[in-house]
């Protein structure tokens, strides 16, 4: 079952006591003919683990269609769901709240604006898996520091509500950046408010929810 992913992403500046950042492979779906990996990403800080989005953990009817193939969190035995101190969803999709449940009692930040889309707009993600049993959000509005280093940025484009994790690991940044961008070539030449904002911070990677390999400057043409 499932492949979690252990590989380290270091900065060039970054000492032991830098943040890493780990992505782990939850689930993969087959929208439109096109298998498409889903990622949550660990934020392991001096201060704290944070979990960037949940994946999902059980199939939806709602969902069917795009056959999902599941690895959750909660079945992955090197995953430690009690060691997660704080959740941080980009936005609300079912392929990023879906695990919320297994933090009930922890803080999830959210964008405000996302979680009130969230808990209003018909057929806008499946409502019992935001809300469900336990589950505490802290909303957000526009930026916050989250930890020394570790800031949430709003950047409205894949929905209005749609927020990055912005980390310093010395050097120039690593973003956390949900769906903000699907496919690299939105980040090489961007096209929403979300993806110039992303772009304006001169990241050295960008960890997309739906690829495999961060987003670099260098993969772009005329980078
Ligand atoms: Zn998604």
């Amino acid at each position: 079952m499932g492949d979690p992913r252990t590989e380290k992403s270091e900065g060039p500046g970054g000492g032991a006591s830098a943040p890493t950042i780990t992505p782990v492979l939850v689930a993969e779906l087959l929208p439109e003919g096109q298998r498409m990996p889903v990622y949550v990403h660990v934020i392991d800080h001096p201060m704290g683990r944070v979990l960037v989005d949940t994946g999902l953990t059980q199939l939806h009817p709602a969902v069917e269609d795009m056959d999902p193939q599941l690895t959750p969190l909660s079945e992955q035995p090197d995953f430690d769901l009690a060691g997660i101190d704080v959740v941080v969803n980009t936005h609300l999709h079912f392929d990023h709240c879906g695990g919320n449940h297994l933090f009930a009692g922890k803080p999830v930040y959210v964008q405000r604006v996302e979680l009130d889309d969230a808990r209003s707009e018909d057929d806008y993600t499946i409502r019992e898996w935001v809300d469900a049993p336990g589950v505490q959000y802290v909303p957000v509005d526009g930026t916050l520091e989250l930890l020394p280093g570790v800031r949430l940025v709003a950047t409205p484009g894949h929905i209005r509500g749609s927020q990055v994790v912005v980390v310093e690991t010395g050097g120039r940044p690593v973003v956390i950046a949900g769906d903000s961008a699907v496919f690299f070539d939105e980040l090489d030449d961007p096209r929403t408010e979300g993806q110039r904002l992303i772009r304006a911070l001169e990241p050295r990677e960008v960890w997309l929810a739906h690829q495999h390999e961060p987003w670099r400057p260098s993969s772009g043409p005329g980078a």
